[in-house]
């Protein structure tokens, strides 16, 4: 009994929360999944592969789903071990982030410092490269165009502008070269194995997970928002409340929230959003009752057809969060939000201010805290240590 006591008492749990149980299945399946295709690529008798129309039709779907679920990885499962690490050992984190994203087509260290230090740090502001351009008026780029050139091509400029002029420290320059020099071996191997196998089922996957499914995503979760100012802090982010949309997608539609306090493990952003309502209604938070996929639909609407109901669709506020003081001459979509009102142009943003955001969280909603130094620690790691470039580079 004393034994078996102590046995208990000694072992330490590799997860740093029960349910990041979830981002690994998640992640070894879709590993599986691109063995699976790799295997019956190669062995095309064995699934009855015989004409280069099964072929083409092959390749296709495969393609189409091995994009989807890398950028569902790489973008949400993935995106949230940037912000707390899912394993206790600093060597597991460095380790299986390195092998979680080349399925995805990124080095783990690129996404990790783009997401956190460029994006969450300046959401909307003027440094925030991973976002739309603004043009002067404000407003955004294309939707298609965005897409189409953010990745591979604005990132690499911005990554090789960012880390040679040193916007990390010298140190975050030479950790880039060192992660690019583990990632390219890795993701060129399928080359390797057969080329044609790898153009189809591993180049092509991963442009669809970062044009079509990532790019949309990172249009659809700021798209007509503002960034923080003194007035208000929370309109930054559109909110995706769709329970379907945030069961099967680790919770990210609740961004507002997620944004602002972003070490809130995202098995308990539902719950927490909850009890958030009251101030995302007050400080007119933008909420919607669908997921990104429906947003993603109404915006490329928009910027292809120009469809002014898509705009309209996509901008009106979620009936149950529209502020009871507001006046009925609003048209019941207010709340304060800066592109309501058909003939704005799609999307607006305040490019002077910039968030704090990925460097602050909460005891409890309504209060901010700056984080300055280690605040939070589970087990050996902390729940994020990257509260500076200095201490970014050693995670
Ligand atoms: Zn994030």
């Amino acid at each position: 009994m004393i034994t078996s006591l102590r046995a208990e008492a000694g072992r330490r749990p590799i997860l740093a929360h029960p349910k990041d149980i979830h981002c690994i299945v998640f992640h070894v399946l879709v590993v599986a999944a691109y063995g699976l295709a790799f295997w019956l690529y190669l062995h095309p008798e064995r699934a009855g592969i015989t004409s280069g129309v099964s072929k083409a039709a092959f390749i296709a779907a495969s393609a189409i789903m091995l994009g989807w679920i890398s950028g569902i990885d790489v973008g949400v499962n993935f995106h949230n071990h940037t912000h707390r690490r899912i394993f206790r050992r600093s060597w597991m984190n460095r380790w299986f982030g390195r092998l979680w994203t080349v399925t995805g087509g990124w080095p783990s260290f690129y996404w990790d410092y783009s997401h956190v230090v460029v994006h969450h740090a300046h959401v909307l502001g003027p440094t925030d490269w991973t976002l739309p351009r603004r043009k002067s008026d404000g407003t955004w780029e294309n939707y298609y165009k965005y897409c189409l050139l953010h990745w591979p091509f604005r990132y690499a400029v911005h990554f090789w502008q960012d880390f040679r002029a040193g916007r990390g420290g010298k140190r975050l320059r030479w950790r880039a070269v060192k992660e690019l020099a583990i990632f390219a071996p890795l993701w060129l191997a399928p080359f390797f194995v057969d080329f044609w196998m790898a153009v189809w089922l591993w180049l092509l996957p991963h442009y669809i997970a970062n044009v079509v499914v990532m790019g949309a995503g990172m249009y659809a979760q700021h798209a007509g928002r503002e960034a923080p100012n003194g007035e208000h802090s929370l309109r930054h982010s559109n909110c995706f409340v769709s329970k379907f949309f945030n069961y099967t997608m680790f919770n990210i539609g609740y961004h507002a929230l997620h944004h602002t306090y972003p070490y809130v493990h995202w098995s308990d952003l539902p719950a927490k959003h909850v009890e958030m309502k009251p101030r995302l209604i007050e400080e007119g938070a933008h909420v919607v009752p669908f997921g990104y996929y429906r947003g993603g639909m109404l915006l490329a609407a928009s910027a292809g057809r120009g469809s002014k109901r898509a705009h309209e669709t996509f901008e009106a506020q979620h009936p149950d969060y529209v502020r009871v003081d507001e006046s009925p001459d609003d048209g019941g979509v207010a709340n304060g939000n800066a592109s309501n009102g058909a003939a704005d142009a799609l999307p607006r943003s305040n490019t002077t201010t910039e968030s704090r955001g990925a460097r602050s969280t909460a005891g409890a909603y309504g209060k901010r805290v700056s984080h300055t130094k280690r605040e939070e620690t589970h087990g050996t790691e902390s729940i994020d240590r990257r509260v500076s470039a200095a201490s970014f580079v050693d995670d």
